[in-house]
């Protein structure tokens, strides 16, 4: 009981790493906010949660929208009197989003709203209550592509994530004396929904595979044990960490065969 006595706030939830992390942390005593723009996958989350013996509510929020920022906080705070955790989670990976070249400035715009401006959002909202509460963490997912450059470009997806680690770390910074905690969580790519539909062949999955020391793509539980660890107290000397977890591709340069 790892999170017992505390209430976290999770966007993306309806999702691969949200759904994963949102179900362990209600096992590890957690009241759960599960925020998501779907609301048919949102609250499949809580249903799951509900039905392992978890406490979880569904709020459909769209994270690149400020009201929306401000209503998931509030009504976590109204149903669960308080706020300890903030995961910013939520994000996208659009299949038009290419190189500098042939990416159109709505992808661009969109991929910013959502991935970038999300967190800023989350974070508008999300710190006043953590205050409230006497402090708390706030995990933000960037990724590894925020730390190295790739020949398949994504460049709006890249740029977003890179901006999420520069206000992850300012951020950790201004908070570091108010008991608020501000981590970055960069996953390499996973086995989810969201990289396997664009990654919809063969030839592509290899093109990736062959850079990652351990031959295989993470899982959504691998990152959720990753947050847990973030969210609880266990890392409380933690802050303005780029906490990567990617079966090694940033440390490699050439792998096994
Ligand atoms: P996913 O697509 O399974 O889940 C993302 C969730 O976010 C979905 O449930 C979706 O409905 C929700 N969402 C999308 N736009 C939203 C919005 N505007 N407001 C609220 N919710 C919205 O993907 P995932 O793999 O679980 O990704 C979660 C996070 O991890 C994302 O930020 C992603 O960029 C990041 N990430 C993923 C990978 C990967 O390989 N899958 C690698 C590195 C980082």
């Amino acid at each position: 009981m790892r999170l017992q006595n505390k209430v976290a706030l999770i966007t993306g939830g309806g999702g691969g790493i949200g759904r994963a992390t949102a179900e362990l942390f209600a096992r590890e005593g957690a009241r759960v906010v599960v925020v998501d723009i779907n609301q048919e996958t949102g609250t499949e989350t809580v249903r799951l949660v509900q039905e392992a013996g978890g406490d979880a509510f569904f709020v459909q929020a769209d994270v690149s929208r400020a009201a929306d920022c401000e209503r998931m906080v509030a009504e976590a705070e109204a149903r669960y009197g308080q706020l300890n955790v903030l995961f910013n989670n939520a994000g996208i990976m659009h299949s038009q989003d290419d190189d500098a070249v042939h990416t159109d400035e709505a992808i661009w715009d969109l991929t910013m709203a959502i991935n970038l401006k999300g967190v800023f959002l989350g974070c508008k909202y999300g710190i006043p209550a953590l205050r409230r509460a006497g402090g708390g963490s706030i995990i933000n997912t960037a990724s590894f592509v925020a730390l190295l450059g790739a020949a398949t470009p994504q460049i709006a997806y890249t740029a977003s994530k890179g901006g999420v680690l520069a206000l992850t770390r300012e951020l950790a910074v201004v908070h570091a004396r108010e008991g608020i905690r501000v981590n970055a969580l960069c996953p390499g790519p996973l086995r989810t929904e969201m990289l396997m539909r664009f990654l919809d062949t063969e030839e592509k999955r290899q093109r990736r595979l062959v850079h990652i020391p351990m031959g295989r793509f993470g899982e959504a539980r691998e990152m959720a044990y990753a947050a847990l660890y973030l969210a609880s107290d266990e890392s409380s000397y933690v802050t303005g960490a780029e906490f990567v977890v990617d079966g090694g591709i940033t440390a490699a340069y050439v792998t096994p065969e």
